[in-house]
């Protein structure tokens, strides 16, 4: 079945390109009857505020979070990451509507402003394990948000070692002195929640598709394929 794509702002093409190299369709979704017709949903990057705007606009707010109430399969990239947390912090005024379902914090702006986006191979053993790949996945960071907290379903799949006002220098992020976070050395950056998928990086700006392909498998776990029951089972 058809991947939906939040395609409301952001990197949404992107992310259709490279399921289109899986042999995989996108489809766009920018109403809420369309999510009817997809099992899982990819929100896109881009910018959270003007995405969650939008989704306002559009009357999506129920209609995302009875999907992700259902247990099908989102992942959210970067700003789509911070949409599916249930709180958000790093708002220069006021809060943001939220779809909320991931059980976690989330700093929008953590590492900074635009010119401290940056890249980092990331050592992700579950992403290592897909066939065709290196043992790192190049991880793009933009305007990232990391993760702060997370609750006791939540899985980490990525983090980063920072060295300390380094990589998160509190002058030039957009925040208040003490919401930053100057002094953690390992920060979140990819989690997993049941069938929730959260990334603080953009796998669509790569060429590397082993992101998308870990995705795709949770939905064919989702959807009660058994043989990949039996070898999430199996791990155990
Ligand atoms: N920090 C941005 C936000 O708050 C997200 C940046 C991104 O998606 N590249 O929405």
């Amino acid at each position: 079945m058809a991947v939906g794509v939040l395609a409301l702002q952001g990197s949404f093409n992107e992310h259709i390109a490279a399921l289109r190299r899986l042999g995989v369709k996108g489809v766009e979704i920018r109403k809420p009857e369309q999510l009817q017709s997809v099992n899982s949903l990819i929100i896109p990057g881009g910018e959270s505020t003007t995405m969650a705007k939008l989704a306002e606009y559009h009357n999506l707010f129920p209609a995302l979070r009875e999907f992700v109430k259902m247990g099908k399969p989102v992942w959210g990239t970067c700003a789509g990451l911070i949409f599916l947390a249930n709180k958000a912090i790093g708002q220069k005024t006021g809060g943001q509507e939220l779809i909320g379902g991931l059980d976690c914090t989330v700093h929008r702006n953590f590492f900074g402003s635009q010119i401290q986006s940056f890249e980092a191979e990331l050592p992700v053993p579950q992403i290592a394990a897909i066939e065709g790949g290196p043992p790192t996945f190049r991880g793009v960071f933009i305007r990232a948000p990391a993760i702060l907290e997370v609750g006791p379903e939540v899985e980490v799949l990525a983090d980063i070692t920072i060295t300390s006002n380094k990589t998160v220098d509190p002058n030039s992020t957009l925040e208040s002195q003490e919401e930053s976070t100057g002094s953690v050395e390992k920060v979140i950056v990819g989690v997993k929640q049941g069938n929730l998928l959260g990334t603080a990086f953009h796998p669509e700006l790569t060429a590397d598709t082993r992101w998308h392909s870990y995705f795709l498998k949770m939905g064919e776990v989702g959807e009660g394929d058994s043989s990949s029951i039996c070898a999430v089972e199996e791990e155990l």
